[in-house]
């Protein structure tokens, strides 16, 4: 796998005054090999995630890419600006109570309508004892699990 050789270009940047060297463009905006983007400026979502701030509806500035260590693939992160970011929406109780609410849903088995306790695997549709009572068809030897 040849890697594609990307001129080094001078341009305008969203995080600094003056023209800054970029590899040209991604999508229309800068891009940056990794160890070139400014780390006070900007971010990755994970990086906001880690200072306990999130976008906030703010598009991305720059683009940063780098290879795989085992494949050598390309990969890119979308960079925001650190300034414009906001800070993480706290947990509210409403927010908890749907958040159980939903879990609670993944864990009942809508076959016997028992929280199981695990989420219910969707490829199956139903609780492991359920999948055994319908795999048992023969009568005379009724399924080994407990329901
Ligand atoms: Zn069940």
């Amino acid at each position: 796998m040849a890697n594609k050789v990307r001129p080094v270009v001078q341009m305008a940047v969203a995080w600094s005054p003056y023209p800054e060297f970029t590899h040209g463009t991604e999508g229309g905006l800068p891009l940056l090999p990794v160890g070139w983007a400014p780390k006070p400026l900007l971010a990755t979502v994970r990086q906001l995630k880690t200072l306990g701030l999130r976008p906030g509806g703010h598009d991305p500035v720059a683009v940063l890419y780098g290879y795989s260590r085992t494949g050598g693939a390309q990969w890119f992160a979308n960079l925001y600006l650190i300034s414009t970011a906001k800070p993480m929406l706290a947990m509210t109780p409403a927010k908890w109570r749907a958040l159980a609410k939903a879990n609670l849903a993944r864990r009942c088995c809508p076959e016997c309508g028992r929280d199981r306790g695990y989420i219910i695997a969707p490829s199956l549709g139903m609780c492991f004892p359920c999948v055994e009572d319908s795999e048992n068809t023969d009568p005379a030897t009724p399924s080994e699990v407990a329901a």
